[in-house]
């Protein structure tokens, strides 16, 4: 069998590390807020290339408190993509706003620029362009817009750590980036995790108290806060993970050119790379009008697979108060109907790309 995402081989190969620092933290008896979340925040952040990082309790709280901190509130309207994680969009709920969506282009799959400002009204307070499956977006046109109508950007860049556009890494271009060290992604937890990075002091004061109860200080609390914290344990394991992600993230790089050289892409689309775009490749997405025969055929073969992702967030029942409807955005429509991400993550063996790569070729029609 092969898994479309195995944690095990990794966690096995840097073990002696991770138990090391685990019982270290649980030695110390520090859990909360102490010095492996300081210093993976200098760490993480600095490996964005902005000035501060604030660990939070998951990717979906780093957009919540993002938002927040940026004055977004009641009645606000927030633009982003329907094919997304439904999280981008949650939090955007919890900030008490309204998702507004626009379609994706149809060949990176990441927002179509060119339709944001048919987005735009009175209410419009942010962007949230999301770098899906590890592609940036093409972020010099949103930063413009953003510019041009008084708007922030938050980048959603749980799919992307060490992506860069134009050389620049991503987290690092809007106003506040996101990130999500859910067990799967690219650098992820053992368990759940996130964390806010930007440039922007008074932002990231905003988080750092929105995380913590709004305390400034013991039994001093400035504004209402939540509890989203990112644990000891979990900051001590992204320590040690994080000195890996370059090597991981080349890795990944070396299967996604093994599938472009071995897929037949009469039979599947497959995935585009920008030339300003440095992809980390957390999915390998590719393309077929026969998607779900595809999907059974390499179950049958042993080969499992996903689909990132089957409903674009407005057909979801949660948002069918936002009026859109089958129709509203046929480029994302068309995609959760065709896409299937195939097996990816650092530690596939060239063997197993080049079963997957046979496998999906012989599903000749
Ligand atoms: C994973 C993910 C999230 C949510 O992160 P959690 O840590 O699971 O809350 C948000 N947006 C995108 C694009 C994601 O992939």
């Amino acid at each position: 069998m092969i898994q479309a995402f195995e944690l095990n081989r990794q966690y096995h190969s840097i073990k002696g590390e991770i138990d090391k620092k685990i019982q270290e933290v649980l030695d110390k008896g520090n859990m909360i807020l102490g010095e492996n979340v300081s210093c993976f925040e200098r760490d993480f952040s600095g490996y964005c290339n902005t000035k501060f990082g604030i660990g939070v309790g998951s990717g979906t709280a780093a957009i919540h408190l993002a938002l927040l901190s940026c004055g977004v509130s009641n009645g606000d309207e927030v633009i982003t993509v329907p094919n997304t994680a439904v999280p981008t969009v949650s939090a955007i709920s919890l900030a008490n706003a309204i998702p507004v969506f626009v379609d994706v282009d149809p060949e990176t799959y990441t927002i179509n620029t060119k339709k944001i400002e048919e987005g735009i009204t009175r209410k419009t307070k942010a962007i949230i362009p999301v770098h899906l499956y590890g592609h940036p977006c093409d972020m010099d046109p949103v930063l413009e817009i953003a510019e041009k109508h008084g708007l922030r950007v938050i980048e959603d860049a749980c799919q992307a750590h060490g992506a860069k556009y134009k050389g620049r890494s991503v987290g690092s271009l809007g106003d506040i980036g996101c990130f999500s060290f859910y067990p799967t992604k690219n650098l992820g937890a053992y368990g759940d995790g996130g964390m806010v990075v930007t440039r922007n002091e008074e932002l990231a004061e905003t988080v750092r108290l929105l995380r913590n109860y709004g305390q400034t200080e013991k039994n001093v609390h400035k504004i209402i806060g939540f509890n989203s914290r990112l644990d000891e344990i979990q900051a001590a394991i992204l320590r040690v993970k994080l000195k890996h992600l370059e090597e991981w993230n080349a890795s990944r790089a070396g299967k996604a050119r093994l599938y472009h050289k071995l897929l037949d892409d009469s039979v599947i689309t497959r995935p585009v790379e920008r030339k300003w775009a440095r992809h980390v490749h957390h999915l390998y997405v590719v393309r077929s009008g026969k998607r779900n025969q595809l999907q059974e055929w390499l179950k049958s073969q042993g080969i499992l697979t996903n689909i990132h992702y089957p409903t674009p967030v407005h057909m979801q029942e949660a948002y069918s108060y936002l009026g859109y409807g089958k129709g509203s955005f046929p480029v994302s429509e068309r995609n959760a109907g065709e896409i299937l991400s195939l097996p990816m993550f650092p530690e596939l063996t060239r063997e197993e790309i080049e079963r997957v790569a046979a496998a999906v070729n012989s599903m000749k029609q």
